[in-house]
């Protein structure tokens, strides 16, 4: 029997390059990234149905009343969550999905899917943290500093998940989330043995 795909749940804090190391994961042809639904307004060269599904707050309450997500979370003043169907069919087809959520979703995603594996990118200092965000530029100075501040608070939950990568060196990151992955999939607990 084929084994179902898995469910990694990654977040952080803005800026701590979980959308720089989730693209360079999804350059595997068996790893399947989840678009997110949000009512924040697209930033930079954001596009409808690429970054995000950007939907107004009707819509996006309506497909919460249709139980159409995953999980749904306010974040700053936005809503923001996860379509149900894609990462469904993805995960029967043995793809491997990747949610890149922030914590409160993380916490509704671990309820209901309890085999999901929660990784935590970690910014190596918050020095560096704010660097980040501000040489991303997408930023206003007020965004800046109510993610800063949020930042404080998620990096308090760190412990709760199943892992912590720090996001140092990119390639390290990236070869550090890549041995999670292997590691979960040969896992006596996942494992269906044909013999
Ligand atoms: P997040 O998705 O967590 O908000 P991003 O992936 O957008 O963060 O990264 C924030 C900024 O930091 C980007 O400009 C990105 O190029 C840069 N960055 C990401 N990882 C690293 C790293 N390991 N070293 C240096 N800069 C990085
Ligand atoms: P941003 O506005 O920077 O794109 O995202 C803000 C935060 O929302 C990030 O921590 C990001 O991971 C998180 N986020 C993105 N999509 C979802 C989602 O579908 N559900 C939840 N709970 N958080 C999300």
């Amino acid at each position: 029997m084929k084994n179902s795909g898995l469910l990694l749940v990654i977040s952080g804090p803005a800026g701590a390059g979980k959308g720089t190391v989730v693209s360079k994961l999804v350059k595997d042809e068996n790893i399947r990234l989840s678009i997110s639904a949000t009512t924040r307004a697209p930033r930079g060269k954001e596009e409808n149905g690429r970054e995000y599904y950007f939907y107004g707050r009707e819509q996006f309450e309506k497909m919460i009343s249709e139980n159409g997500f995953i999980e749904y979370a306010q974040y700053l003043e936005n809503y923001y969550g996860t379509p149900k169907r894609p990462v469904e069919e993805w995960r029967k087809e043995g793809k491997d999905v990747i949610l890149e959520i922030e914590v409160q979703g993380c916490e509704k995603v671990k309820n209901s899917v309890p085999d999901c594996i929660s990784i935590f990118i970690m910014p190596p200092s918050m020095e560096i943290l704010e660097k980040r965000l501000r040489g991303r530029g997408t930023e206003t100075e007020e965004n800046i500093q109510k993610r800063m501040k949020r930042a404080k608070e998620e990096l308090a939950l760190a412990k709760n998940y199943d892992y912590v990568v720090v996001n140092d060196t990119l390639e390290d990151c990236v070869e550090n989330v890549k041995a999670i992955i292997t590691a979960e999939k040969l896992s006596s607990q996942r494992l269906s043995f044909d013999i």
